[in-house]
């Protein structure tokens, strides 16, 4: 299955977490063929109380479930220091979101697949262009619409891409 999944962190050093987080990825069983979009800084989205972001989204092919990969995901999340009781959209060093995960509609209680937020979030919406800007999304708020369609009816505010191109997997 072709998986996308939003990386991003909030403290600590951001850039390492998502470098990091990256590599862990691609060592994950059932992983291959791993890229990643460039690295964007980006204001908070809830409280406004916490430092600026940093977000990617990379894509791979994943051999397995969706439910198994985000048991892995949110393993790694912990070995980064994420606390499991933090406050809603509060600061973390690194959120690991599947954003999709091939055409597949998942609609449970602790999964949501497409990402319910997908169509509001610039910080998902740029760099997941940079990767497939003429996907559509198969289900969910954006259903039918293609990145470039829903990037149209998202404002860019607060986002800025940094410099060094996209982020390899070491
Ligand atoms: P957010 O990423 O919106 O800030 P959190 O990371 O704090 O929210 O939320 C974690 C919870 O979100 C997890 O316990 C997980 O069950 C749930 N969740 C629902 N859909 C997804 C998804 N597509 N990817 C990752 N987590 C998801
Ligand atoms: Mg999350």
């Amino acid at each position: 299955m072709q998986v996308h999944v939003a990386l991003g962190s909030n403290l600590g050093d951001r850039e390492s977490h998502l470098r990091r987080a990256l590599g862990d990825i691609a060592d994950l069983e059932g992983v291959s063929m791993l890229v990643c979009s460039s690295l964007y800084e980006t204001a908070p989205m809830g409280p406004q109380d916490q430092p600026d972001y940093i977000n990617a989204v990379c894509r791979f092919d994943y051999r397995g479930t969706a439910r198994a990969l985000m048991g892995r995901l949110q393993s790694i999340e912990r070995e980064h220091g994420r606390l499991a009781n933090g406050r809603r959209w509060g600061e973390r060093p690194l959120d690991l979101d599947i954003i999709l995960f091939g055409e597949q509609i998942i609609d449970e209680p602790d999964l949501s697949v497409p990402h319910p937020g997908l169509s509001e979030r610039s910080f998902v919406l740029w760099p997941l262009a940079e990767l497939d800007e003429n996907l559509t999304v198969p289900g969910g708020r954006g259903q039918g619409k293609s990145v470039v369609q829903l990037q149209q009816q998202c404002p860019r505010l607060g986002i800025q891409r940094l410099p060094g191109g996209a982020l390899s997997v070491e």
